[in-house]
């Protein structure tokens, strides 16, 4: 469905202000806007249920019930190109991780560094028998498995800045 341009500009600037996480391999969040026609078929695909449709109607990435397994389902069916095998990375995101997290507060927690694939999340015992959690964030690929896995909803996938990327 096409949009008028003033239709266009304020849904744009709404959405823009939310900053939502596309899918993988989404192209530039205006150039997202402009090509995605809503068809709701990525949404439909993913096998792990982790896109839902969110405001005006475009596709967002929602980690709360799991992570993305990278399968790249969502882009073979975007026919619109939207998403692109052309993009150089899934995604800009990096986990962040705060202080109601249990090892912070004595409690033995492993949940996190347990999925993860990429050996991002790490701890280091510290004085009075407390371990401290380490994120790499360079080896974070944000793919989100390590949210809905955590008792203390500690984890929060954010966006990395423009310029920087995960290693
Ligand atoms: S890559 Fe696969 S798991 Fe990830 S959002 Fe796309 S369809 Fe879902
Ligand atoms: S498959 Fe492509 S065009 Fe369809 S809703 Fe998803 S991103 Fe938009
Ligand atoms: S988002 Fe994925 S790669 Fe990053 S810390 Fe969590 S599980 Fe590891």
């Amino acid at each position: 469905m096409s949009l008028s341009t003033s239709k266009r500009n304020f849904l744009f600037a709404r959405i823009s202000a939310r900053n939502p996480v596309r899918p993988p391999w989404a192209l530039k969040e205006s150039e997202f806007i402009d090509l995605c026609t809503r068809c709701d078929e990525c949404e439909k695909q993913c096998p792990v249920n982790v896109i839902r449709i969110g405001d005006g109607g475009y596709p967002e990435i929602d980690f709360s019930n799991s992570g993305c397994d990278f399968c790249q389902v969502c882009v073979d069916v975007c026919k619109s190109g939207a998403l692109s095998h052309q993009q150089p990375q899934a995604f800009n995101l990096v986990a962040s991780i705060d202080d109601s997290c249990f090892s912070e507060r004595g409690v033995i927690c492993r949940s996190c560094a347990e999925v993860c694939d990429k050996g991002a999340i790490s701890f280091k015992q510290v004085v009075g028998g407390i371990s401290h959690l380490i994120m790499n964030t360079k080896s974070c690929n944000g793919c989100g498995e390590c949210v809905s896995i955590c008792p203390a909803t500690a984890i929060k996938i954010e966006h990395r800045s423009d310029t920087e990327k995960a290693g």
